[in-house]
């Protein structure tokens, strides 16, 4: 046995990591252990965005200016549609919190600020998760000399993504999982140039595009495609062409694209998001479609509530928050797949009408006006998208 610890938590993306700092900072004993190395998972490219609800909840766990501090605020919206540039503010003035922060950002900030106040964090631990209905489940991996090492502890946070192994030691007529495809994929495109706009995107009859800046010499785009397309179809010249027909302007400049990648856009949640003293947090107990800009968001709403919830039960003996879990995070992300399934649907549905044919087309525009109208709609969608709702 290598140590015996409160909470054992496997996978340090942004849900295990911000859990971390948060017990850390309550004095619990906790143990991150990540199956990649350090330099894998800060150069990890993915989302980009951290709402107001996120970027408060940093500022009041006293975190703020060390893991977001300096990115650039969030305050609208900004699309090219049919080639025309049409800003959507977010209605509410006090819902400006939100950051542009890409999630290798975060995740480097977070490692930094766990490992340099003490955390323990091991890498190039592949894990499994034994005993989980016991009163000591045990964390077992191979360390980097070969020797296997065992954490026994009182609970495990599965915090290790949508291709863990913290999920598959729930007893699979214990767990249910709900899934929608939506029929159509992103290339996600990340180039070696700087991009025209922070944000941007395009809805246009060839489909959705999206530009976010990733640094002053470092750009990803979005284009949406056929599930059954593949990334060898895609040539740089193919790349660059689609990406000025969707946005309707030269790109600022056409430089070396450092990789492509297919993602199929789908929906799943898993429920329930425990079992015995396992606690599943962030990707592996559900996915969004990254155009709701979410998944990273719910996974650090999952890290506070967890948190929360070990607080009180190491400090008051009180397990009501851990017995609440499941069901507190579940009403959230319910409450986020209604609005990302809605918004995916709209954006899609809104350029390429070969999906879902004319009448669907027609009904993503209605709401797409009425997005940029009517007070009313604003301030819902504002409230959805800055997290608040
Ligand atoms: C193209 C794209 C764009 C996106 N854009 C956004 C956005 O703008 N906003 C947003 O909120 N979300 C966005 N997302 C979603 C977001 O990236 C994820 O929801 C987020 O990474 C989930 O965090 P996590 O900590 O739950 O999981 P992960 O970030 O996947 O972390 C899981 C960790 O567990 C580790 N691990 C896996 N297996 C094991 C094991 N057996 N043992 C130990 N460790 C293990 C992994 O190596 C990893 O480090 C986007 C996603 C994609 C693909």
């Amino acid at each position: 046995m290598d140590k015996n610890t409160t909470v054992v938590i496997v996978g340090a993306g942004v849900a295990g990591l911000t859990l971390g700092n948060f017990l850390l900072r309550r004095g619990i004993d906790c143990v991150i252990v990540e199956k990649r190395s350090r330099e894998y998972v800060e150069q990890r490219q993915r989302a980009g965005v951290i709402d107001t609800r996120a970027a408060r909840m940093f500022r009041e766990w006293g975190l703020e200016d060390r893991v977001i501090g300096g990115a650039p605020f969030e305050s609208a919206m900004n699309f090219r549609i049919d080639g025309e540039t049409r800003p959507l503010e977010f209605g509410q003035d006090d819902h400006g919190d939100g950051r542009f922060c890409p999630q290798q950002v975060l995740v480097r900030n977070l490692i930094d600020v766990f490992v340099s106040d003490g955390g323990d964090l091991r890498f190039d631990a592949e894990v499994s998760v034994e005993n989980i209905d016991g009163d000591e489940p045990l964390v077992r991996y191979r360390d980097s000399a070969g020797s296997t090492r065992v954490i026994s502890c009182e609970f495990v946070a599965g915090c290790d993504g949508d291709r863990g192994v913290s999920r598959t030691a729930i007893p699979s007529e214990s767990l249910t999982r709900y899934s929608h495809e939506y029929g159509y994929a992103w290339l996600t495109i990340l180039a070696e140039v700087p991009a025209n706009h922070q944000s941007m995107m395009a809805l246009h009859p060839h489909g959705f595009a999206g530009q976010f800046a990733r640094g002053p010499q470092a750009s990803r785009f979005y284009l949406q495609c056929p599930l059954d397309s593949s990334t060898s179809e895609w040539t740089d010249e193919r790349i660059w062409d689609e990406l000025e027909t969707r946005f309707g302007e030269p790109m600022a400049s056409r430089g070396r694209i450092a990789s492509t990648q297919l993602v199929p856009l789908r929906s799943v949640v898993y429920s329930p998001m425990s079992y015995g003293r396992l606690y599943l947090l962030g990707d592996a107990a559900h996915i969004v479609p990254p155009m709701s800009a979410k998944g990273m968001n719910l996974a650090l709403h999952d890290a506070e509530a967890f948190a929360n919830a070990v607080v009180r039960h190491t400090n008051d003996q009180d397990s009501s928050l851990l017995d609440s879990y499941s069901s507190t995070c579940l009403r959230h992300v319910w409450n986020y797949q209604a609005f990302a399934t809605w918004w995916t649907e709209l954006v899609h549905n809104a350029g390429d009408a070969s999906y879902q044919g004319e009448f669907r087309h027609q009904i993503a525009r209605a709401d797409l006006t009425r997005l940029f109208e009517s007070g009313s709609a604003n301030r819902l969608f504002s409230e959805f998208i800055t997290g608040l709702n």
